[in-house]
């Protein structure tokens, strides 16, 4: 009787509110706070992108006060919408404001907020900023139903979420208190209670002065793939030196012989009539870096070429027979860190970008997604030796370091946290009418930067298709609205005296 009074009224109050909560996205959408493609070397960018994040925190700004929100915006780097006195322990809601690029491919304007078809298009419509103005809203219903509170709720509205780099949250953590718990709602639905870490490794063969041994033959040149780190990239593109007069039928009949034996692979081979040289392009299939198995890394492919190309040295066909024994093993076996948790899942290892001159050196980026159990700092070690042993055994010079900020996974166990994991279960059969089961997932989001964490929505992965940092980026009005009222509903179990 109780839950279908709360259920009833969260109804009510968003039937009643849906056009501002619709409107509200549509008018968020509208601000392209590109952080992804902004770099400190192109100032046009970052001033777009500053521009558009101050107009966007006078947006939320004049919201919050209209529904009588307290409001904090520290630099316009992260904003905190609180509902509840300051003493009291409160309810964490991270989200952030920035968007990653919109790319090709649309047929509605990505930063045009238009509603159509039933659905509201635009980048940022399902990640984030579809999540910022539910929560916004679910704060709203919470008001409304006015009952004593026993914990807060603020929204933590972050702006360098897609960079990686996260100094907004470094600013929140000096200037504002750390909340009891946090739903972040930057993934899926159900429940998700663990992310793996991540760390991206660059490991460096320097290879001076092997140039040469093939005279008048085709010789290798340079090889490149990839261009993020998280992406199994789906190209690769090997080049071989030669002149306009060599024939390049022996190379053309090696990648032959090579495609034949391994089915996967697939290649073109071109050649530039003014300078002789080869280039083989290897395709493969993209997928995200948490997910090695689920693409096909043409990297890999190309690494293998090397190792049985007569147009290769020795020396490089061993430094790439190591390169791929470790890329080829998402495990990370042959680096040394394989490792699995119950719940979480195995480790699992991307060779993401690719980049060898030779003569020169031998450069590569591996996205790892370290596992519970498995800390940053132990994994590197345990890569380091590995680099070091293969290079005490072939005399190489390699090295292995760090390339970005590292993190550690994290897991918020449902056996200790039943009284939060409850309220998120009840609020999501509540108005979906199914259990809410339990995940984790190999990704990264705020729920790393705040304790007891837990990852819930925004997206309905059985109801609607995938499209964060894809064209097309839309959310359903009916999503949208359901969405606030889930959100209201496990607010008020935690907030609210029962
Ligand atoms: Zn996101």
């Amino acid at each position: 009787m109780i839950k279908n009074d709360l259920k009833n009224q969260i109804e009510a109050f968003v039937a009643q509110h849906s056009e501002s909560i619709t409107g509200g996205l549509s008018s968020i959408l509208k601000f392209p706070t590109i952080s992804g493609g902004a770099t400190s070397a192109d100032a046009g960018e970052t001033d777009n992108y500053a521009r558009a994040v101050e107009n966007c925190m006078n947006f939320l700004h004049e919201e919050a006060e209209k529904m009588g929100l307290s409001w904090r915006n520290h630099a316009n780097r992260v904003a905190v919408i609180q509902f509840g006195p300051d003493d009291m322990p409160f309810v964490g809601l991270p989200v952030h404001i920035d968007v990653v690029p919109p790319g090709d491919g649309w047929t509605h304007d990505p930063f045009g907020g238009v509603v159509e078809n039933g659905a509201i298009w635009g980048r940022g419509s399902q990640d984030n900023k579809c999540a910022v103005i539910q929560m916004l809203w679910a704060l709203a219903t919470l008001k409304a139903i006015n009952k004593p509170l026993v914990r807060g709720a603020r929204i933590i509205a972050g702006t360098s979420e897609e960079t990686g780099d996260w100094s907004d949250l470094d600013l929140y953590h000096n200037a504002e208190p750390q909340p009891e718990m946090s739903i972040v709602p930057d993934a899926l639905f159900p429940i998700i209670v663990g992310e793996k870490g991540v760390m991206n490794v660059r490991v460096v063969a320097e290879l001076p002065g092997d140039t040469g041994g093939f005279a008048g033959e085709y010789r290798f040149a340079r090889a490149s793939a990839g261009e993020r780190a998280n992406i199994v990239p789906c190209n690769a593109q090997l080049c071989f030196a030669g002149a306009p007069s060599l024939d390049p039928a022996p190379l053309e009949n090696e990648l032959k012989r090579f495609l034949d034996r391994n089915a996967g692979a697939s290649a073109l081979f071109s050649r530039n009539p003014d300078n002789g040289e080869v280039i083989i392009t290897f395709a493969g299939k993209n997928a995200h870096g948490s997910m090695p198995e689920a693409g096909h890394n043409a990297a890999l492919d190309l690494l293998l070429f090397m190792t049985q190309s007569g147009f290769v040295s020795d020396d490089e066909a061993d430094v790439a027979q190591f390169l791929y024994d470790c890329g080829n093993d998402f495990s990370g076996d042959r680096l040394g860190i394989a490792s699995t948790h119950p719940f979480i899942g195995p480790t699992t290892v991307n060779l993401g970008i690719l980049k060898w001159r030779a003569g020169e050196q031998a450069d590569v980026i591996f996205n790892i997604r370290n596992t519970m159990g498995l800390a940053y700092d132990d994994a590197l070690r345990h890569i380091n030796d590995a680099v070091e042993e293969f290079s005490d055994e072939t005399g190489f010079d390699m090295t292995a370091r760090s390339e970005s900020k590292m993190y550690n996974a994290i897991y918020t166990d449902p056996q200790e946290h039943t009284e939060f994991i409850d309220a998120l279960k009840e609020a999501w059969s509540a108005f979906t009418g199914r259990e809410a089961a339990l995940a984790a997932i190999g990704s990264t989001t705020y729920a790393k930067a705040f304790p007891d964490a837990v990852n819930f929505g925004p997206l309905d992965p059985e109801e609607a298709p995938e499209l964060a940092h894809m064209a097309n980026e839309h959310v359903t009005i009916d999503h949208h609205l359901r969405n606030v009222k889930i959100y209201a509903y496990a607010l008020t179990k935690l907030c609210t005296q029962s």
